[in-house]
């Protein structure tokens, strides 16, 4: 991976902005649940369009297909309201009978979500143990990426929820979706929102600073890097994350070192939580490329 051009823009005016984690990196450090915030590898920022990103070379794709994550089934059931969500919310967009691809799919929460509305619905993840985890639910999941696959015309939709971050070629796996979709198909990205307050008040200690991330979008980055890809925006908004209140708690005193405590509820009770700095688009497909 070139560090002297910048992934949205070609720019060339690269500056290191943060030193990376020190200690050999294994698949546990791509867990979905790691709470190490602001741990990451180095961080190179461009000087023109301001994105943020981590050329370092590393195996990604071992390390995603090594990664057994238990906490994350742990929060299954939030995890499956929000999926329900944002089903819900891309069926406004969806013809009947659609064929749909869910790119990191997890357990398939999601695969699972769209089946329940009628779709024709199927998941791609890279972990075998996340894979597994959903075929063992009768879904259609394969275990992989895009790479492994040569779709071409072959849905009608796509959803990438939270994936974008974790590729070192996002424009690739754009251009791979866009090949993958039918011609008037459409598309949804979520992924966390650099430019947001939450980013600005904490600076690199954002909760979304971590290991697994290598790409770290402002709504300008993702915009201009979907139109480089053939797509169009239909609607840009904020997510919402629906989280157990532990997880949350849990969370929001790693911000307060001085308390030991931990939460630990029998009953998982979500939240929903919207920080504004989560970007969620629905994108058309306009030029075949
Ligand atoms: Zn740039």
């Amino acid at each position: 991976m070139c560090k002297n051009s910048c992934w949205i823009c070609n720019g060339s005016n690269i500056k290191k902005v943060k030193q990376g984690i020190e200690k050999e990196i294994s698949p546990n450090d791509f867990n979905i649940t790691d709470d190490r915030y602001g741990t990451t590898l180095a961080i190179y920022r461009c000087l023109d369009c301001k994105f943020e990103f981590c050329p370092e070379t590393i195996d990604l794709t071992n390390m995603y297909e090594n990664m057994e994550d238990d906490s994350y089934l742990e929060t299954s059931q939030s995890r499956s309201i929000q999926a329900k969500k944002i089903a819900k919310y891309c069926h406004k967009f969806i013809k009947k009978d659609s064929k749909i691809l869910d790119i990191g799919c997890g357990s398939g929460l999601l695969v699972k979500e769209f089946e329940l509305l009628n779709y024709d619905s199927y998941g791609l993840e890279p972990s075998n143990f996340l894979a597994d985890k959903g075929i063992e639910n009768n879904l259609k999941i394969y275990q992989g990426t895009l790479d492994d696959k040569n779709y071409s015309n072959e849905f009608d939709f796509i959803s990438l929820v939270d994936v974008i971050e974790h590729v070192q070629n996002p424009l690739d796996l754009l251009v791979k979706i866009n090949r993958a979709l039918h011609e008037d198909g459409s598309f949804l990205v979520i992924t966390p929102r650099r430019d947001s307050f939450f980013r600005l008040i904490l600076g690199f200690k954002w909760w979304h600073y971590r290991i697994a991330h290598v790409g770290y979008f402002s709504k300008t980055n993702l915009l201009q890097i979907m139109k480089n890809a053939g797509f169009e925006i239909i609607e840009y908004k904020y997510a919402t994350w629906f989280l157990p209140l532990d997880y949350i708690l849990n969370r929001l005193i790693k911000y307060l070192p001085f308390i030991k405590f931990r939460f630990n509820f029998k009953k998982e009770i979500s939240l929903p939580i919207n920080l504004f700095d989560s970007s969620m688009i629905i994108a058309k497909k306009v030029k075949n490329l």
